[in-house]
């Protein structure tokens, strides 16, 4: 499948990895938006959240866990954020679901 992270999760394309498991891979986002800005993604492709299932409810609560161990160990004691952008509207440019987890500064509260 032509899919950037399905490539970087293949190895294809390289990534600065902070963490994986069996089915979740973290990466530093290769445009930091924050001091810390990581993606979180499952290994197994699905478009968004918007083509979530019964079958990734798993999948999704590792990768809420992976955050919160994620901001412990880069220091985001102070507030994080996490977010998916979905479809055209939500701002989404690579349809595989990631979660961004940003931190380490003030960050804007305009959330739209
Ligand atoms: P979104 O706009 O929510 O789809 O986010 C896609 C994110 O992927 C953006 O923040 C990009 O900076 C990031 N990105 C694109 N290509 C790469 C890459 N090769 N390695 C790491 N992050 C990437
Ligand atoms: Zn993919």
């Amino acid at each position: 499948m032509d899919c950037l992270f399905c490539k970087i999760i293949n190895g294809e394309i390289p990534s600065s990895k902070v963490y994986e498991s069996e089915n979740v891979l973290a990466f530093k986002d290769i445009n930091p938006m924050a001091p810390v800005h990581i993606l979180i993604i499952p290994k197994k492709h699905t478009d968004g959240a918007n083509t979530l299932d019964e079958s990734n409810v798993g999948v999704i609560s590792e990768i809420m866990l992976t955050a919160r161990k994620l901001a412990e160990e880069n220091g985001l004691e102070d507030g994080w954020r996490l977010v998916t952008n979905v479809g055209e509207h939500g701002g989404q440019t690579v349809k595989h679901l990631h979660f961004h987890l940003l931190g380490g500064k003030k960050l804007n509260t305009e959330l739209a």
